[in-house]
């Protein structure tokens, strides 16, 4: 059977669920091989092969934690090379997608960004401008890299004993021109990564400010917060947490989009949520065209009503 190379994601230390779904498309086309780009903890080890990884390839040069992209594409254009994969998959955040591209032109493959699903062929499906169309796309010249948002699929586990091989690379001088010279790491919130989670709660214009019913709502739901850039540009919710064309692009199982209109910018970055609710008080707010539920009211009564049964369900 062929072998797909799955990039892997640890998030100090443990494997991330965004991983364990491309095991789970890997699947679909043939024997997962997982890489890991550093040491593999024993843990992670055991979480690779429970969905379905029975190789897992350690790459523990000390460059690729110490350069930007480079080594890491140089390092897996190796292990590529090496193996032959059918496909190769990375997670679709921002250094899986520049990584894929230095991989593909190195590998002189054919590259797939935010697919939304794989398919047993290696053909995939990505939703395209703004979501306003749903393309089925296939690479024609070599093995398929492609980048997969996270939420496309749920994972599931096929147990497999996992054995880790350490694999040795070269890192050439050109790959070290970007050196990291310092890291900060993020301020926990206690709340999911946005790009990753199941569930996320944004707020608009319309919470005029205050953010505290899509927290509220949010954290009864184990849900990211996310912002639409009316709310992001009023100073009231960082950047970071801007959702749309110029944001962040989520695809989570539940997408709740209080006191947001709806804009096209808006939409290109939550569109291919599995489920989508909005709350707004304007019953002809364009939002309510794409929403599987929608809700007419005020969402300073209907999130905190909302957190309310949940948190009462819940104990
Ligand atoms: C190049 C470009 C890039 C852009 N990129 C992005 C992007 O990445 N992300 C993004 O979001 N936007 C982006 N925009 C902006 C986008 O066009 C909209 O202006 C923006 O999305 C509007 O945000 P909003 O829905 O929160 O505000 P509005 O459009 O003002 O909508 C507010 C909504 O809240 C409702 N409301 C008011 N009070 C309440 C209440 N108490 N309870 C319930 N509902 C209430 C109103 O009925 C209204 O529908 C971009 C624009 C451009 C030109």
């Amino acid at each position: 059977m062929s072998q797909v190379l799955v990039v892997v994601e640890l998030v100090e230390g443990t494997v991330g669920k965004p991983t364990l779904e491309l095991l789970t498309l890997a699947r679909r086309i043939g024997d997962p091989v997982a890489v890991v780009l550093g040491e593999v903890p024993e843990a992670a080890a055991e979480w690779l092969g429970r969905y379905g990884a029975s190789r897992v390839l350690a790459v523990t040069d000390p460059a690729l934690g110490q350069y930007l992209v480079a080594p890491k594409a140089e390092a897996l254009a190796q292990v590529a090379g090496s193996l032959g994969p059918a496909a190769v998959l990375l997670t679709s955040t921002a250094e899986g997608k520049e990584v894929a591209a230095r991989l593909a032109v190195k590998l002189g493959c054919g590259l797939i960004t935010d697919a939304v699903d794989v398919h047993a062929d290696a053909s995939t499906t990505q939703s395209v401008f703004a979501g306003a169309y749903t393309v089925r796309a296939s690479v024609t010249h070599g093995a398929p890299v492609i980048t997969v948002k996270p939420n496309a699929v749920a994972p599931e586990p096929a147990p497999e004993t996992a054995t880790v091989e350490t694999v040795q690379v070269t890192i050439s001088d050109a790959a070290r021109a970007a050196r990291i010279v310092d890291v900060q790491p993020k301020q926990a919130s206690g709340r999911p990564e946005l790009t990753e989670a199941a569930v996320v709660v944004s707020g608009g214009r319309g919470t005029g400010g205050d953010f505290a019913p899509v927290e509220q709502l949010a954290d009864s739901l184990g849900a990211a917060v996310g912002a639409s850039r009316a709310a992001v540009d009023s100073g009231w919710y960082p950047h970071a947490y801007q959702v749309g064309q110029t944001g962040k692009a989520v695809s989570p199982q539940l997408y709740i989009a209080a006191g947001i209109s709806g804009a096209i910018q808006h939409r290109a970055g939550m569109q291919t949520s599995k489920a989508i609710v909005a709350v707004n008080k304007d019953a002809e707010a364009p939002i309510f065209a794409l929403a599987d539920l929608g809700v007419v009211g005020d969402l300073h009564a209907v999130l905190p009503a909302v957190a309310d049964e949940v948190a009462r369900r819940r104990s």
